[in-house]
């Protein structure tokens, strides 16, 4: 499989496992690519009833960004009509996120947090996650999508 470079700043991108999930970061700009697959057993695996699988994309347009995968243009979209646009492979294969989606998901997890009246836990799992390493993009997407 060649080596997947970051759509970005065209960085080679590092391969990282965690739990059985697989994900490939640039270390220049900590950006993410999880494949389709991963990310779809994450949705399996997720047991809150407004994770509907099939409502995942809201808002697509084509970006000038070439697929890690493919080479093709990606497709940056709302990921389940929450504020955070992600960007798609168009042929399915994974998604992109980078440093300013990483931002947004702060931003939802506080506007959850202090819906649910759980800022506190919120707040303190992002800073957890913050001292973690590359596994932290995984973990605080858990947790904003409701997954643990
Ligand atoms: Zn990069
Ligand atoms: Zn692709």
């Amino acid at each position: 499989m060649p080596q997947l470079k970051c759509p970005l700043d065209q960085s080679h991108l590092v391969d990282s496992k965690t739990s059985g999930e697989e994900s490939s970061t640039c270390d220049q700009c900590d950006g993410v690519w999880i494949t389709t697959t991963t990310l779809e057993s994450m949705e399996d695996n997720a047991a809150s009833d407004d994770m509907v699988k099939g409502q995942r994309q809201y808002g697509k347009h084509v970006v000038d960004h070439e697929c890690p995968h493919c080479g093709d243009q990606m497709i940056r979209f709302r990921y389940r009509g929450y504020n955070i646009e992600i960007e798609a492979c168009p042929n399915d294969a994974g998604f992109w996120l980078d440093k300013s989606e990483d931002r947004e998901i702060r931003d939802v997890m506080k506007q959850r947090g202090s819906n649910l009246g759980r800022a506190a836990s919120a707040e303190k799992s992002w800073h957890s996650a913050r001292r973690g390493d590359k596994v932290g993009v995984f973990q605080r997407l858990k947790q904003l999508f409701g997954f643990n």
